[in-house]
């Protein structure tokens, strides 16, 4: 079916399509067409597919495209290829070619090249207000004049200031506005000419001719505080340390601030627990489904949302402020060098720290990357990242085991380090790793590094927080609990029902605690990470369950009873330590997989991805019990 036929097909009347360079505010225009939540963030390569929305204007329904951001046309990546194909594609829509007015001169040469395949162009000028903060004025009537289609001036994080481009672009589409490429462009020489270097060459100095006439800077510091800022956040010296800080910060932060709403929220649990086991049994119902209840889908259900919630609600609007104001492509930069050296692209840096919200997303991401063996290599390792499905658990074990003292100010900072020094062993592993993909699996040629610096921008902080909060920590949290009711049932049926007087888990567990002690744990930790697959988020529950069925506790969700637990179930600080590097390292759930096979296309990218962090986590752990029977042995 045609796109027209299909558009009309799904209820719409005309197509409209976003392109622009990557971090220009697409998405942020997108969102305020259309009233979608499409994720931005301050740095390029985050939209890396076509996003569609519905915009109505009049009686006329128009299909909002979101291109992902390009460069240029001549698709050197992934995200170029995808915004290539859709511009190339010569059907009937409206072009917004949507560019950063603070940088006018870089992002015009995608705007020549939209208006050398289409004339039905609306040229969005974004960022009008930092424009102006850096002194910058363009005479829009005159661009507009030179160009031969419609420019409009807009601050897209105001909404209100996009009434005149939904106008425009409707008045372009009904054809009330007549859009004409103006002759003087010779656009259409300047694409005829063969040689690449050429053209750029003709094409530049359009753009200059177009900057000198209609762009007049009136400061000669228009990036001082940028410059100021990257001297400090970007230097040899201070950029990495001062990335440490920030990341123990923000775990400090997640941890000091888990405590209080976990404790309150475990209290509520408790009591109304008690008082759900009072109804249970005011009502008669039959002992076997109460504690298939209470034991099974209330434990699991409340440790989620009580020891699970707080801290995503705390880390992912923290991590989001951290992308909006332009840091992240710093900490790739920081890295660059390492990257390089490792044999994996300087853009992986990023791709990781998306892992860090999550793997399916950061597995995504990976589009960013140029080179197809550096992009794989960037997915098979992108699980050696602990996403935060696996947070929680790390923050809880660590809590239980290695910050229990008086102090609770002394123990966040403690849990804080210790994730630090995970994060950082996360990293080493990955570039240990990528250095071997890169001289066997995946051999290739090495990129250069070509990542721009955006500026650095203040979120908007109570939006941000408020989206991170509504689209990821409640996405996640919604899907641990979709898979945490059943994993309950599951497991308090398996930990129940018996079979020559012993349970299915209690065979299952003794099964694996024959292999496990070699790792420094047992079968139940086994049981609980092969029955997190679906979800991270459930390991920790599944633990819980394994161990809760040989004993019954009252107080739900604290970090408190899950001590005692643990404990009473032999937990050892070596169990502790080869459950956190377990958790860091093993397969990714069931959703990376399918993304990965998605990405890849391939079976053997898929296993690989699935094996390595799995024999890593293994081998490590190994070496730890080994390590620490010696040392009992010795001293
Ligand atoms: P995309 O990569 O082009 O989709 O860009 P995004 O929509 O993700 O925006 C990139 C960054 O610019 C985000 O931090 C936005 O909050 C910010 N942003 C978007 N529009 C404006 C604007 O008009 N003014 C300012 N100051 N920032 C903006």
């Amino acid at each position: 079916m045609s796109r027209e036929a299909n558009n009309a097909a799904l209820g719409y009347d005309a197509e409209i399509a976003l392109a622009g360079n990557p971090n220009v505010g697409k998405s942020t225009v997108f969102n305020a067409l259309t009233g979608l939540r499409q994720h931005t963030g301050n740095w390029s390569g985050k939209t890396v597919e076509n996003a569609y929305g519905r915009m109505r204007c009049d009686d006329t329904v128009y299909r909002v495209v979101d291109l992902p951001g390009a460069y240029s046309l001549n698709a050197l990546s992934k995200e170029e290829d995808v915004a290539r194909e859709y511009l190339m594609d010569e059907k009937d829509r409206v072009i917004v070619a949507v560019a950063d007015a603070s940088n006018l001169a870089r992002n015009l040469l995608l705007v020549l090249e939209v208006l050398s395949y289409t004339e039905r162009t609306v040229l969005c000028l974004n960022m009008m207000d930092e424009a102006s903060r850096k002194g910058i004025v363009i005479d829009c009537d005159e661009l507009s004049l030179r160009l031969g289609v419609p420019v409009v001036p807009v601050c897209a994080k105001k909404k209100s200031t996009l009434k005149s481009l939904r106008e425009t672009v409707h008045a372009v589409a009904s054809g009330d506005i007549r859009t004409f490429r103006v002759r003087s462009l010779e656009l259409d020489r300047i694409m005829k000419i063969e040689d690449e270097g050429e053209r750029s060459g003709e094409l530049y100095r359009k753009i200059d001719e177009l900057c000198r006439c209609c762009v007049v800077h009136t400061r000669a510091d228009e990036n001082i505080r940028d410059r100021r800022l990257d001297r400090v956040l970007t230097s040899k010296v201070t950029g990495i340390p001062v990335m440490l800080l920030l990341f123990g910060a923000l775990f400090w932060i997640t941890a000091v601030g888990a405590n209080y709403p976990s404790a309150i929220l475990s209290q509520c649990f408790g009591y109304l627990g008690d008082q759900l086991s009072a109804i249970m049994i005011a009502m008669h119902f039959h002992p076997t489904l109460q504690s298939l209840l209470m034991d099974g889908v209330y434990t699991t259900l409340t440790w989620v949302v009580a020891v699970m919630f707080p801290p995503m609600a705390i880390f992912f609007p923290l991590f989001s402020l951290m992308e909006d104001s332009g840091y992240l492509p710093r900490i790739a930069f920081n890295m660059d060098g390492v990257f390089y050296r490792y044999g994996a692209s300087p853009k992986q840096c990023l791709t990781m720290a998306m892992g860090i919200g999550c793997n399916a997303c950061g597995v995504m991401g990976c589009r960013i990357i140029d080179k197809e063996h550096e992009r794989r290599i960037a997915i098979v390792t992108n699980a050696l990242m602990p996403c935060n499905g696996r947070l929680p658990a790390l923050l809880a074990i660590i809590s239980v085991f290695f910050s229990m003292t008086d102090s609770v100010m002394l123990n966040s900072l403690i849990t804080a380090a210790v994730m630090v020094v995970l994060l950082v062993l996360s990293v080493i592993i990955t570039l240990l790793s990528s250095s071997l993909l890169s001289k066997t699996l995946y051999r290739g040629s090495k990129s250069g590094f070509i990542l721009e610096l955006p500026p650095y921008r203040r979120p908007k902080i109570l939006e941000t927080i408020w989206r991170s909060l509504a689209d990821r920590a409640l996405f996640v949290l919604l899907r641990a609990v979709y898979v945490a009711i059943p994993a309950g049932a599951i497991i308090w049926c398996i930990a129940n029902i018996e079979i020559h007087g012993a349970s299915i888990l209690s065979y299952l567990v003794g099964f694996f605690d024959r292999f496990a002690f070699i790792i420094g744990v047992d079968g139940a930790v086994i049981m609980a990470f092969l029955l997190g697959f679906p979800a991270n988020e459930t390991v920790i529950p599944v633990l819980l369950m394994s161990y809760l069925s040989a004993s019954v506790l009252t107080d739900y969700s604290s970090y408190d009873m899950l001590h005692t637990l643990l404990i009473h179930n032999g937990w050892t600080a070596l169990t502790a330590v080869c459950f956190l590097t377990l958790c860091l390292f093993h397969f990714p759930c069931s959703t990376t997989c399918l993304t990965i096979h998605k990405e890849t296309g391939s079976i053997t990218d898929t296993l690989t991805a699935f094996l390595l962090p799995t024999v890593i986590g293994v081998i490590l752990c190994m070496l730890l019990t080994a390590g620490a029977t010696l040392a009992r042995i010795v001293f």
